[in-house]
Protein backbone atom coordinates (compact mmCIF):
# COMPACT_ATOMS: atom_id res chain seq x y z
CA UNK A 1 0.00 0.00 0.00
CA UNK A 2 1.05 3.54 -0.54
CA UNK A 3 0.11 6.56 0.82
CA UNK A 4 0.45 10.51 -0.41
CA UNK A 5 -0.45 13.55 0.66
CA UNK A 6 -1.54 15.59 -2.31
CA UNK A 7 -2.20 18.73 -0.01
CA UNK A 8 -3.08 19.58 3.79
CA UNK A 9 -4.68 21.98 5.76
CA UNK A 10 -7.27 24.90 6.14
CA UNK A 11 -6.95 25.56 2.52
CA UNK A 12 -7.53 21.91 1.17
CA UNK A 13 -7.09 18.53 1.76
CA UNK A 14 -6.78 15.43 -0.27
CA UNK A 15 -4.67 11.71 0.10
CA UNK A 16 -4.23 9.25 -2.08
CA UNK A 17 -4.21 5.63 -0.92
CA UNK A 18 -3.38 3.36 -3.68
CA UNK A 19 -2.26 -0.45 -3.99
CA UNK A 20 -1.46 -2.31 -7.06
CA UNK A 21 -5.08 -2.54 -8.10
CA UNK A 22 -7.31 -0.36 -6.18
CA UNK A 23 -6.41 3.35 -5.92
CA UNK A 24 -8.90 6.08 -3.31
CA UNK A 25 -8.75 9.53 -2.46
CA UNK A 26 -9.44 10.69 0.37
CA UNK A 27 -11.17 14.40 0.46
CA UNK A 28 -11.20 16.40 -2.63
CA UNK A 29 -10.63 19.64 -0.68
CA UNK A 30 -7.95 21.47 -3.41
CA UNK A 31 -9.04 23.35 -6.52
CA UNK A 32 -9.37 20.36 -8.97
CA UNK A 33 -6.86 21.72 -12.03
CA UNK A 34 -4.55 21.34 -8.36
CA UNK A 35 -5.87 17.65 -7.95
CA UNK A 36 -5.15 16.83 -11.38
CA UNK A 37 -2.33 18.60 -11.78
CA UNK A 38 -0.48 16.63 -8.82
CA UNK A 39 -2.18 13.12 -9.32
CA UNK A 40 -0.16 13.40 -13.21
CA UNK A 41 2.96 14.78 -11.26
CA UNK A 42 2.70 11.41 -9.16
CA UNK A 43 1.75 8.88 -12.01
CA UNK A 44 -1.97 8.14 -10.73
CA UNK A 45 -4.08 7.82 -13.68
CA UNK A 46 -7.39 9.70 -12.65
CA UNK A 47 -9.14 7.19 -14.75
CA UNK A 48 -8.19 4.41 -12.27
CA UNK A 49 -9.38 6.29 -8.87
CA UNK A 50 -12.00 3.82 -7.75
CA UNK A 51 -13.34 5.91 -4.72
CA UNK A 52 -13.28 9.38 -2.94
CA UNK A 53 -13.61 8.83 0.81
CA UNK A 54 -15.20 12.21 2.60
CA UNK A 55 -14.05 12.58 5.67
CA UNK A 56 -16.44 15.87 6.54
CA UNK A 57 -18.63 18.32 4.34
CA UNK A 58 -16.37 21.46 5.48
CA UNK A 59 -15.18 23.18 2.02
CA UNK A 60 -11.57 21.95 2.72
CA UNK A 61 -12.55 18.79 2.45
CA UNK A 62 -15.14 18.33 -0.35
CA UNK A 63 -14.40 21.89 -2.49
CA UNK A 64 -14.05 19.86 -5.84
CA UNK A 65 -15.75 16.07 -5.09
CA UNK A 66 -18.48 16.56 -6.53
CA UNK A 67 -17.04 18.24 -10.05
CA UNK A 68 -14.06 15.93 -10.10
CA UNK A 69 -16.44 13.29 -9.58
CA UNK A 70 -18.96 13.99 -12.07
CA UNK A 71 -15.94 14.47 -14.44
CA UNK A 72 -14.51 11.10 -14.57
CA UNK A 73 -17.30 9.26 -13.33
CA UNK A 74 -15.91 8.49 -9.61
CA UNK A 75 -18.40 7.26 -6.96
CA UNK A 76 -18.59 9.29 -3.71
CA UNK A 77 -18.32 7.55 -0.11
CA UNK A 78 -19.50 9.09 2.78
CA UNK A 79 -21.27 8.09 5.89
CA UNK A 80 -25.28 7.49 5.74
CA UNK A 81 -25.40 10.26 8.30
CA UNK A 82 -23.67 12.67 6.55
CA UNK A 83 -24.88 12.29 2.68
CA UNK A 84 -27.75 14.87 2.56
CA UNK A 85 -25.30 17.21 4.14
CA UNK A 86 -22.79 16.46 1.35
CA UNK A 87 -25.64 16.63 -1.10
CA UNK A 88 -27.04 20.16 0.04
CA UNK A 89 -23.21 21.54 0.38
CA UNK A 90 -21.96 20.55 -3.33
CA UNK A 91 -24.89 20.50 -5.99
CA UNK A 92 -22.55 18.85 -8.17
CA UNK A 93 -22.64 15.77 -6.94
CA UNK A 94 -24.55 13.33 -8.54
CA UNK A 95 -26.89 11.22 -6.23
CA UNK A 96 -26.36 8.53 -8.73
CA UNK A 97 -22.52 8.63 -7.90
CA UNK A 98 -23.10 8.45 -4.26
CA UNK A 99 -22.36 5.95 -2.32
CA UNK A 100 -23.10 5.52 1.33
CA UNK A 101 -21.64 3.06 4.46
CA UNK A 102 -22.39 3.01 8.31
CA UNK A 103 -20.24 2.25 11.38
CA UNK A 104 -19.46 -1.02 9.81
CA UNK A 105 -16.62 -1.93 7.68
CA UNK A 106 -16.97 -1.59 3.78
CA UNK A 107 -14.57 -2.79 1.02
CA UNK A 108 -13.36 -1.35 -2.25
CA UNK A 109 -11.59 -3.80 -3.85
CA UNK A 110 -8.77 -4.99 -2.25
CA UNK A 111 -9.32 -2.18 0.61
CA UNK A 112 -11.10 -2.89 3.72
CA UNK A 113 -11.94 -0.02 5.38
CA UNK A 114 -12.95 1.70 8.78
CA UNK A 115 -14.23 4.60 10.00
CA UNK A 116 -14.81 5.60 13.20
CA UNK A 117 -16.67 9.07 14.16
CA UNK A 118 -14.54 12.11 15.18
CA UNK A 119 -15.09 14.81 17.35
CA UNK A 120 -15.36 18.40 15.32
CA UNK A 121 -18.31 20.98 14.34
CA UNK A 122 -18.93 19.14 11.40
CA UNK A 123 -22.69 17.60 10.86
CA UNK A 124 -20.50 14.05 11.08
CA UNK A 125 -16.74 13.84 10.83
CA UNK A 126 -15.01 10.34 10.28
CA UNK A 127 -11.36 9.50 10.02
CA UNK A 128 -10.65 6.11 8.56
CA UNK A 129 -8.11 2.91 8.97
CA UNK A 130 -7.66 1.30 5.48
CA UNK A 131 -6.16 -2.28 5.11
CA UNK A 132 -4.87 -4.07 2.40
CA UNK A 133 -2.75 -7.16 2.39
CA UNK A 134 -1.66 -7.05 6.20
CA UNK A 135 -0.82 -3.24 5.84
CA UNK A 136 -3.03 -0.54 7.72
CA UNK A 137 -3.09 2.84 7.33
CA UNK A 138 -5.18 5.60 9.55
CA UNK A 139 -6.12 9.29 9.33
CA UNK A 140 -7.30 12.12 11.56
CA UNK A 141 -7.56 15.40 10.65
CA UNK A 142 -9.85 17.63 11.78
CA UNK A 143 -11.00 16.80 15.52
CA UNK A 144 -10.89 18.67 18.95
CA UNK A 145 -9.60 15.76 20.93
CA UNK A 146 -8.55 12.08 20.85
CA UNK A 147 -9.86 9.70 23.12
CA UNK A 148 -8.81 6.71 23.78
CA UNK A 149 -11.31 4.76 22.33
CA UNK A 150 -10.11 6.44 19.26
CA UNK A 151 -6.00 5.27 20.24
CA UNK A 152 -7.77 1.87 20.40
CA UNK A 153 -8.72 1.76 16.98
CA UNK A 154 -5.91 3.27 15.18
CA UNK A 155 -3.13 1.14 17.02
CA UNK A 156 -0.81 -0.62 15.29
CA UNK A 157 -2.11 0.98 12.10
CA UNK A 158 1.66 1.04 9.76
CA UNK A 159 1.29 4.53 8.74
CA UNK A 160 -1.01 7.41 10.48
CA UNK A 161 -1.52 11.05 8.91
CA UNK A 162 -2.40 13.05 12.19
CA UNK A 163 -4.00 16.56 12.87
CA UNK A 164 -1.42 18.54 14.30
CA UNK A 165 -2.87 22.00 13.30
CA UNK A 166 -1.48 24.52 15.89
CA UNK A 167 0.56 25.91 18.71
CA UNK A 168 -1.58 26.95 21.44
CA UNK A 169 0.66 29.72 22.39
CA UNK A 170 0.83 30.85 18.86
CA UNK A 171 -3.44 30.97 18.53
CA UNK A 172 -4.22 32.21 22.10
CA UNK A 173 -1.43 35.53 20.67
CA UNK A 174 -3.01 35.55 17.39
CA UNK A 175 -4.25 38.96 17.23
CA UNK A 176 -6.00 38.29 13.48
CA UNK A 177 -7.72 35.53 15.24
CA UNK A 178 -10.76 36.63 17.02
CA UNK A 179 -11.66 35.25 20.32
CA UNK A 180 -14.89 33.16 19.28
CA UNK A 181 -12.11 31.52 16.80
CA UNK A 182 -9.51 31.08 19.25
CA UNK A 183 -12.42 29.36 21.40
CA UNK A 184 -13.78 27.05 18.52
CA UNK A 185 -10.35 25.87 17.78
CA UNK A 186 -9.42 24.93 21.04
CA UNK A 187 -12.66 23.22 21.78
CA UNK A 188 -13.28 19.59 21.99
CA UNK A 189 -15.05 20.25 18.34
CA UNK A 190 -12.35 22.09 16.92
CA UNK A 191 -8.73 21.06 16.01
CA UNK A 192 -5.89 19.21 17.62
CA UNK A 193 -2.73 21.05 19.01
CA UNK A 194 0.43 19.45 18.43
CA UNK A 195 0.92 19.07 22.20
CA UNK A 196 -2.27 16.77 21.81
CA UNK A 197 -0.73 15.47 18.30
CA UNK A 198 2.01 14.32 20.20
CA UNK A 199 0.23 12.52 23.44
CA UNK A 200 -1.55 10.77 20.77
CA UNK A 201 1.46 9.39 18.82
CA UNK A 202 3.52 8.75 22.07
CA UNK A 203 0.63 6.43 22.89
CA UNK A 204 1.05 4.45 19.22
CA UNK A 205 4.73 4.57 19.47
CA UNK A 206 5.39 0.16 19.56
CA UNK A 207 3.31 -0.52 16.81
CA UNK A 208 3.09 2.58 14.20
CA UNK A 209 6.48 3.57 12.87
CA UNK A 210 5.61 6.44 10.79
CA UNK A 211 3.66 9.74 11.38
CA UNK A 212 2.42 12.56 8.83
CA UNK A 213 1.24 14.88 10.81
CA UNK A 214 -1.36 17.08 8.56
CA UNK A 215 -3.83 20.25 8.53
CA UNK A 216 -0.94 22.47 9.86
CA UNK A 217 -2.33 25.95 10.57
CA UNK A 218 -0.58 28.54 8.25
CA UNK A 219 -1.37 30.99 10.71
CA UNK A 220 -0.56 29.20 14.32
CA UNK A 221 2.03 27.00 13.24
CA UNK A 222 4.54 26.16 10.18
CA UNK A 223 5.83 22.56 8.91
CA UNK A 224 9.13 22.69 11.05
CA UNK A 225 7.92 24.09 13.99
CA UNK A 226 5.26 21.60 14.70
CA UNK A 227 8.14 19.04 13.75
CA UNK A 228 10.46 19.95 16.71
CA UNK A 229 7.59 20.97 19.29
CA UNK A 230 6.38 17.16 18.76
CA UNK A 231 9.79 15.49 18.91
CA UNK A 232 10.73 17.74 22.01
CA UNK A 233 7.81 16.69 23.56
CA UNK A 234 8.50 12.94 22.58
CA UNK A 235 11.88 13.42 23.63
CA UNK A 236 10.60 14.01 27.50
CA UNK A 237 9.10 10.61 27.47
CA UNK A 238 12.10 8.72 26.39
CA UNK A 239 10.60 8.34 22.48
CA UNK A 240 13.18 9.16 19.99
CA UNK A 241 12.21 10.78 16.47
CA UNK A 242 13.81 9.18 13.68
CA UNK A 243 14.57 5.93 15.96
CA UNK A 244 11.42 4.84 17.87
CA UNK A 245 8.79 6.90 15.52
CA UNK A 246 9.24 8.72 12.11
CA UNK A 247 8.14 11.94 11.76
CA UNK A 248 7.07 13.76 8.11
CA UNK A 249 4.77 16.80 7.35
CA UNK A 250 2.06 16.96 4.97
CA UNK A 251 2.47 20.43 3.44
CA UNK A 252 -0.18 22.70 1.91
CA UNK A 253 1.29 23.44 -1.38
CA UNK A 254 3.49 20.60 -2.13
CA UNK A 255 2.93 16.95 -2.96
CA UNK A 256 4.39 15.17 0.29
CA UNK A 257 6.69 11.98 0.05
CA UNK A 258 5.42 8.72 -1.14
CA UNK A 259 5.12 6.25 2.05
CA UNK A 260 5.06 2.81 0.87
CA UNK A 261 3.66 0.04 3.51
CA UNK A 262 5.40 -3.12 2.21
CA UNK A 263 3.22 -6.48 2.44
ZN1 LIG B 1 -13.35 20.64 9.40
ZN1 LIG C 1 -10.34 20.79 7.66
Amino acid sequence: MKIVNLGSGSKGNCTAVYTDSTTILIDAGLPLNEIELKLKVIGIEISKIDAILITHEHSDHIKSVGRLSTKYNIPIYTHILEANCLLSKDKNVLPKLLRTFDDNDFYIKDLTISNFKLSHDANLCVGYSIYSNGAKFSILTDLGYCPKTIIEKIKNSNVVLLEANHDEKLLLNNPKYPMILKKRILSNKGHLSNTACAEVISQLVGGTSQIILGHLSEENNSPSFAYSAIKTFLAEKGIIEGKNIFIDVAYQNKISNIFEIKS
